[in-house]
């Protein structure tokens, strides 16, 4: 489903603000990406539909963590990876594509 805002799944008490980041590909090409980051001082959290949440420093490579470990939408989107947000005042995982209705309880209270 469509989600007004992602949490960080670090500190799901701040919202995301939408960023882009600037990447550097090893042919020395520049591009950018559109995700949301944690706006927590120090945080380096970001996410992202393609990736899901990764840890991100401006002049380091990017982290994309263990992607096996990140929830992801099995039903109709495998490779999908999940967003934190709130759903009816309660922290879930839901995936992110339009018209998908794929939630997943959260398994630590946030
Ligand atoms: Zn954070
Ligand atoms: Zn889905």
């Amino acid at each position: 489903m469509k989600y007004d805002f992602a949490l960080c799944d670090l500190h799901p008490q701040f919202t995301m603000v939408p960023t882009t980041i600037g990447l550097v590909s090893t042919y020395g090409d520049h591009n950018t990406l559109n995700a949301d980051r944690c706006p927590r001082p120090a945080c380096t959290r970001h996410y992202t539909a393609d990736f899901g949440y990764f840890s991100s420093t401006i002049g380091h490579p990017m982290d994309l963590g263990e992607m096996s470990q990140k929830p992801r939408c099995y039903l109709n989107h495998e490779g999908q990876a999940m967003v934190l947000t709130l759903v009816d005042g309660s922290l879930k995982w839901i995936c992110p594509f339009d018209g998908c209705n794929t939630v997943q309880e959260t398994t630590e209270a946030g």
